[in-house]
C-alpha cells in the first residue's frame, strides 16, 4: 500500500500557488469548489510561517515518513470525522489521471502532489484550490470511486483504527442527475445514487479484507441547498447498507444561518431516525453551534472550537454530552485555532470532561495521518495514554452505530485497553435499532 502521511518533499508551496497559468481548465471547477466544497475548509485564514506543532521534534507523522517514529498511542482507535474525498491516496489520484488520460496542470507528478497538499498554514484561496485540482480526476469514474473507498479502509486498518465513519457528498462525485454538474465535468451517467452504491461496495470489500468496521455519513453542503433533500433520501434508502448519518459541511464563516432547505432536510432526518452531525464552530461563531444543536438537532458537532467563547452554550454542550469531533492538525492548517496548542480549545475540552475525540478531517490535503493527531496531543498538549483511551471510548459510545454494534465496539476497545467489559451506555444516542 501507499502509506498516507509520508512527507513527500521538503517545504510547502511558499504561498505562491494561486489560480494561474496552466490551470485554465480548472478555473471554473475552482469557482464551483468555492460553492460546493465537501468539507468546511472555507475558512478565513492568514498566511503564517510558524512551524507545525508536533513537528518541532520531527515526530509529526507516525507512518510513511521513512524513519521510525514513536507513536504516542498505538492502540485500537475510533475515528468519526474524515472526508472520503479528502483522504484519497495521492498515488491513486495519479494512477486514475493516467488511466483516464487527464493531463495534470503541472510538469510532473511530484509538483502535482505538492500542489494538492498543504505543509503549513495557508490561505483560504489556496485551500480552495486543492479540491479543484484533484476532484475532476476521480469524480464520475466508477472504478476510482470504488477504489478510493476500499483503500481508505486499508489505510485506516494500518493506523489501528478499528471503526471509522467516513463522510462525503454523493453529488460531488457524480456527473449526472446533479445540477450544476460539479468540477466542469461533461455530463455522464453516474448519479449521486450510484455513487453511494459504489462507495458502499468499496467499504464492504474493505471490511471483509481488513477486518475493521466502517460506516458512512452523507454530506449536505451549505451552499448547495437544492441537493440536500436528495441527500437525506439517500440516507434513508441506504441505511441498511452502512449509511448511518447526515452531515452539513460548507462555509460557516460567510453563511452560517441554516437555510430553510437544510432545516427541512434535518427535520426529515429526525423524523426518520437518521443520525445527525453538523460542521459548526470551526471558524464560525458559537451561534453556528447553537443553531446546529437547537434547530438542526445535531447529535454531534464537527469541530465546535468556538463554543468556549460562549460559557452558557459550552455548559449546555457539556451537560447534554454532545460529542465534539476535533481535528487538531486541521485546525492548525486552516487557522481555526492558534498555533500555541497549550491554549487549544481541546485542552479545555479535556480538562472539563467534555465528550470529544480526535480525527484527521482531510488527511490527503494536510499530508497527515491519525498519528499526527495523537502525536500532537501528546507532545504539545501533554495528553496521557489514559486520556487517549477515555477519548476513544467516548468516540465509540457517540458513534452512529446501532446499539448492539456499539456495545461490541466498546467491549473491543475495553479489552484492548485492559479494562473490564462494561456495556453500560451513558449516551443520548441509544434509541436507534440495528438494521
Ligand atoms: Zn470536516
Amino acid at each position: 500500500m501507499q502509506p498516507r502521511g509520508g512527507r513527500r518533499g521538503a517545504g510547502g508551496e511558499g504561498g505562491g500557488h494561486r489560480l494561474c497559468c496552466c490551470c485554465c481548465f480548472l478555473l471554473e471547477s475552482m469557482r464551483l469548489s468555492a460553492l460546493a466544497l465537501t468539507s468546511s475548509r472555507l475558512l478565513s485564514l492568514g498566511c503564517r510561517t510558524v512551524s507545525p506543532p508536533g513537528a518541532r521534534d520531527g515526530a509529526r507523522d507516525g507512518a510513511g515518513s521513512g524513519a521510525p517514529t514513536a507513536l504516542s498511542f498505538d492502540k485500537p482507535k475510533v475515528e468519526l470525522h474524515i472526508h472520503l474525498d479528502g483522504a484519497i491516496r495521492p498515488k491513486t489520484i495519479l494512477e486514475v489521471a493516467k488511466r483516464r488520460k487527464i493531463k495534470l496542470p503541472t510538469k510532473n507528478d511530484n509538483q502535482f502532489l505538492k500542489l494538492i497538499t498543504c505543509d503549513g498554514p495557508t490561505t483560504l484561496t489556496e485551500m480552495l484550490t486543492k479540491f479543484g485540482y484533484f476532484m475532476p480526476i476521480v469524480a464520475g469514474d466508477r472504478d476510482a470511486i470504488r477504489q478510493i473507498a476500499y483503500e481508505l479502509v486499508e489505510d485506516k486498518a494500518n493506523e489501528k483504527i478499528v471503526y471509522f465513519e467516513a463522510r462525503y457528498s454523493p453529488h460531488l462525485l457524480a456527473n449526472c442527475d446533479v445540477y450544476p454538474i460539479p468540477w466542469k465535468q461533461s455530463e455522464g451517467d453516474l448519479s449521486p445514487d450510484e455513487v453511494v452504491r459504489l462507495v458502499n461496495e468499496g467499504f464492504e470489500k474493505g471490511q471483509r479484507n481488513f477486518g475493521i468496521k466502517v460506516r458512512s455519513i452523507l454530506s449536505c453542503l451549505r451552499h448547495m441547498e437544492a441537493w440536500s433533500p436528495e441527500v437525506v433520501e439517500l440516507c434513508k434508502k441506504y441505511r441498511k447498507d452502512g449509511v448511518v448519518g447526515l452531515d452539513l459541511a460548507g462555509d460557516e464563516s460567510i453563511n452560517y444561518e441554516p437555510s430553510r432547505g437544510h432545516v427541512q432536510t434535518y427535520q426529515e432526518a429526525v423524523r426518520c431516525g437518521i443520525h445527525r452531525t453538523v460542521h459548526a464552530g470551526e471558524v464560525g461563531p458559537p451561534e453556528v453551534v447553537r443553531e446546529a444543536v437547537e434547530i438542526l438537532k445535531a447529535e454531534r458537532i464537527g469541530h465546535g472550537y468556538s463554543i468556549i467563547k460562549d460559557a452558557k452554550l459550552y455548559q449546555e454542550i457539556l451537560q447534554k454530552d454532545i460529542h465534539l469531533e476535533a481535528c487538531l492538525y486541521s485546525s492548525y492548517i486552516t487557522g481555526a485555532c492558534k498555533a500555541d496548542f497549550s491554549k487549544h480549545p481541546v485542552v479545555r475540552f479535556m480538562n472539563d470532561g467534555a465528550n470529544f475525540s480526535l480525527s484527521t478531517d482531510d488527511p490527503l490535503i494536510f499530508n497527515s495521518t491519525i498519528h499526527t493527531e495523537y502525536n500532537m496531543a501528546a507532545k504539545d498538549m501533554n495528553f496521557t495514554e489514559m486520556q487517549f483511551m477515555r477519548m476513544n471510548l467516548n468516540a465509540a459510545r457517540s458513534s452512529f452505530l446501532c446499539e448492539n454494534k456499539k456495545k461490541e465496539l466498546l467491549n473491543q476497545l475495553r479489552k484492548a485497553y485492559g479494562m473490564p467489559e462494561e456495556p453500560k451506555l451513558d449516551t443520548n444516542l441509544n434509541n436507534y435499532p440495528c438494521l
